[in-house]
This record gives C-alpha cells, sequence and structure tokens, in this order.
C-alpha cells in the first residue's frame, strides 16, 4: 500500500487561485486539503514552507528522440528531465525514426513512458505519411491509438489539400487538434537564424519572420473552413499573433504556445555565432519579443511550451550554418519563465503558473488524465512544488537530459523545482524528502 504524504506549509496556486493550504496525498490522490493538517506518525511530511504548491506542470511540444535517436536523448531521460522541471505530462512530437505516422508507434511512446512512471506523455502523431506532407496519414487509426496532436512538426505541410483533408477528419474527432511548424519552406530556404541585422553582419542566410504568414493565414481559413481545432506550434513574431487575433476574431478556435527561449532571448543571442542559440522557427528581434511578452500577459497565448530539442554535442557544435536547430528546455522552463519574464515583470506568477499547467492540459486533453489541476480532494495528485526565490546555476552536468544544449545553461535562476509528484509518487526532488513527524 502506498503510504500517506502530508505536505506542510505552503502557498497552493491553481485555477481556483491563491491560499495557504495543506494537502494529503495517498493512493495516487490528493485525499486532504486544509488550512492545517496533522501528520500521523507513519505519514510522510514534505516541508514546503516558503514554497509554491501548483498543479503538475504541462508541456505542449518536447522531442524526446526515441524511437531511433535513442543515443541523443530517450523517452527515459526526457522523462526524467520533465520530472526535474515539474512536469508531469508532455506531448510528445512525432519526427523521429521512424516518424510516428502508425499507431502502434504512439502506443509504443505512450506506454513506455508509462512504464517509467516519471511523466504522462501523450504521443503526437504525423499528419503525412512519413511526414513527406504529400499523403494524409490514417488520422482515425492514429486518434484510436492515443493521439490527439496532429502535426508534421520539424516542417510545416505545404501541400494545402493534405491540410485540408486532415483538418476535415480532425473536425471530426473530439478533441483532436492540428499544429504546425509554421515556416514556408520556399521562403526559408536554407536560412539559419532570423532574417535580419545579425544574419547580415554574420554573412549567413537568413530565415524571415515573414515566412511564418503564408502557412499561418493559410491554416487558418482551412480551420475556418473546416472546423478544426488548430494550435500554433511556437509562436515567434509578431506578424503571427496578429493573424491569430485576426481568426480568433472570426470564430476560430486557434491556441497559440511560445517556448521559454522566445521569451528570453532575441536574435542578439547569436550575435557572436554560438549555435547553441540556433533554434526553428529562429529567435527574432527585440520587438518580436515584446509582441510575444505582452501576448502572454494579455492571454493571448494561451501556452508556454519547451520544444525541449536534445542534440549531441558534435552536432551543435559546428559553425551556425551547419549546426544542428534547437535547444533543451523540460528542466529549466519555469525557472528561465519566472527569471526572464514574472521578474522583470512582464507577466505575473499567476499568469505564467496557468500558460504552464490548466491552459496547456485542456488544449492537449491531458485534463482528462488529470493534469492541469486544481489541487482539490479526489483529484490525482499531480503537483510541483516551486522555491520561487531559490537562485540556482544551471549546469547541464546536473540536469538529466543526456545532451548539454541548454540556452540557460551558466546563468543563474530565480525559481526552482524542488519537488514534483506524479500520482502521488515523488519523481523529483532537491531535498531531503522525510523529516520526522511531528510529535
Ligand atoms: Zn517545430
Amino acid at each position: 500500500m502506498q503510504r500517506t504524504t502530508v505536505i506542510r506549509g505552503g502557498i497552493v496556486l491553481d485555477q481556483r487561485g491563491r491560499r495557504r493550504s495543506e494537502l494529503r496525498l495517498a493512493d495516487g490522490h490528493i485525499v486532504e486539503v486544509s488550512e492545517s493538517i496533522d501528520p500521523g506518525v507513519n505519514d510522510d511530511v514534505v516541508d514546503a514552507r516558503g514554497c509554491i504548491i501548483v498543479p503538475g506542470l504541462v508541456d505542449l511540444q518536447a522531442h524526446l528522440r526515441e524511437p531511433g535517436h535513442g543515443h541523443i536523448d530517450s523517452i527515459e531521460t526526457g522523462t526524467a528531465a520533465a520530472a526535474q522541471g515539474g512536469i508531469t505530462a508532455l506531448v510528445s512530437m512525432p519526427n523521429t525514426s521512424p516518424c510516428i505516422d502508425e499507431p502502434d508507434l504512439v502506443r509504443f511512446v505512450n506506454e513506455r513512458a508509462n512504464a517509467l512512471g516519471r511523466c504522462d506523455v501523450m504521443s503526437s502523431a504525423a499528419m503525412s505519411v512519413g511526414r513527406c506532407g504529400d499523403r494524409p496519414s490514417d488520422i482515425e487509426a492514429l486518434y484510436a491509438a492515443g493521439a490527439r496532436l496532429f502535426t508534421d512538426d520539424g516542417t510545416a505541410v505545404m501541400d494545402a489539400a493534405v491540410v485540408r483533408s486532415v483538418m476535415e477528419r480532425v473536425a471530426t474527432l473530439p478533441g483532436a487538434y492540428v499544429g504546425q511548424h509554421a515556416e514556408d519552406e520556399a521562403l526559408i530556404a536554407d536560412g539559419h537564424i532570423n532574417e535580419g541585422l545579425i544574419s547580415e553582419r554574420l554573412g549567413i542566410r537568413g530565415r524571415p519572420a515573414l515566412a511564418e504568414a503564408p502557412v499561418g493565414a493559410r491554416d487558418l481559413l482551412l480551420a475556418e473552413l473546416t472546423g478544426a481545432r488548430y494550435h500554433v506550434l511556437h509562436a515567434s513574431c509578431a506578424t503571427t499573433l496578429e493573424l491569430v487575433a485576426w481568426s480568433r476574431a472570426r470564430g476560430v478556435d486557434v491556441t497559440v504556445e511560445v517556448t521559454p527561449q522566445h521569451l528570453s532571448y532575441t536574435e542578439e543571442a547569436l550575435s557572436d555565432g554560438d549555435a547553441l542559440f540556433k533554434m526553428n522557427p529562429p529567435l527574432r528581434t527585440a520587438a518580436d519579443q515584446a509582441a510575444l511578452r505582452c501576448a502572454l500577459a494579455d492571454g493571448a497565448i494561451d501556452a508556454i511550451a519547451t520544444d525541449h530539442a536534445p542534440h549531441s554535442d558534435e552536432r551543435k557544435e559546428l559553425p551556425l550554418d551547419q549546426a544542428a536547430p534547437g535547444m533543451t528546455g523540460l528542466e529549466t522552463s519555469l525557472a528561465a519563465a519566472l527569471t526572464d519574464v514574472v521578474e522583470p515583470g512582464f507577466a505575473s506568477f499567476e499568469t505564467i503558473i496557468a500558460a504552464m499547467t490548466g491552459q496547456p492540459a485542456r488544449i492537449a486533453g491531458l485534463d482528462q488524465w488529470g493534469h492541469g489541476g486544481p489541487l482539490k480532494p479526489g483529484a490525482p495528485a499531480n503537483l510541483a512544488i516551486v522555491d520561487a526565490g531559490e537562485v540556482w546555476t544551471v549546469d547541464p552536468a546536473g540536469l538529466a537530459s543526456r545532451s548539454s544544449n541548454n540556452p540557460y545553461r551558466g546563468r543563474q535562476l530565480r525559481g526552482r523545482v524542488v519537488h514534483t509528484f506524479l500520482r502521488g509518487s515523488q519523481t523529483w526532488s532537491t531535498r531531503e524528502r522525510l523529516e520526522p513527524a511531528r510529535s
């Protein structure tokens, strides 16, 4: 029988607000929430004094690299990284090898994560067979296997008829949604970073922010036509946000995510050619970043998603035009948002938590798996305990990801996940868990 855990002395923050509460966990659930709980002699006690207790975080976009690239990172290391970041559920991306375009592959990813027990994983599925973009995959079969997000992420599907066909089918499936890596292939050509001052100075081919518009606008109109739900993956520029606002005004069911790195950094991070900051879509201008921060604060952006993308040092420590695009972030997403968004006053702590718990859970349907809160009696005990004042230095050696391409490495961040619980089991802790029960 699972032991009873009592979490004492913390402040609970979820969609019901902020209040002083103690929690008792048993059999994977929250069984008691009250201002004060006296633990029994056999209870495990977690000291949450000075900490905020939030629903387990939910990440809408993580590349776990398995199947096919387990030497770079894996479902095992990726879900351990998630737990370290306070994440209890995530949506994994389908650009693996083979790509996730068969029901058995969806099941493989979900079941592998489930067996490891560190973080629930809902695999997305490729929109097109082989992620080739020319033929829709078997959407209904992939849905039956558990996929809700249909995307070829890594690349956009450029054939509008394929997107339309996928959307027509998605529109009939409750909870299903379509997402795109919205960069027009012809416009990005072989660009590597944002097209602008830095690409010009470095003499390297850029990817214009404009490349997001043709794919985004087309998809939003197709979503309007078909009634499909649409999710904008990793929005990076002001124009995309303007298109979303326009589409929402026309009644389209569209949601938007932003990555912590687009909130923290601009193209300036690449001014000395450091490929650690190379990603797609690229880090953009300060004006784009300001628009993203504003949209997050005013609710136009629904979620913060990591786009966690592990790469080996060999593929990352190369000149900009050869290095792999992408950065890791599962372990650091909350700390990064607290440090670079909340602390400077761009958005509130409450906004960040909502964008990392309840809102993404609803988008992916992970609320139906018991994620995203609220923290109330009877709910599965999926939660994270955050020391909002703790300052720590990001050292890849101390992160669970096997790869070290974390863009916050070497930086001091304020705010740290000190405990994570998945269905009452502790999946991460920076601290000694057991304390003598109060007599
Ligand atoms: Zn992408």
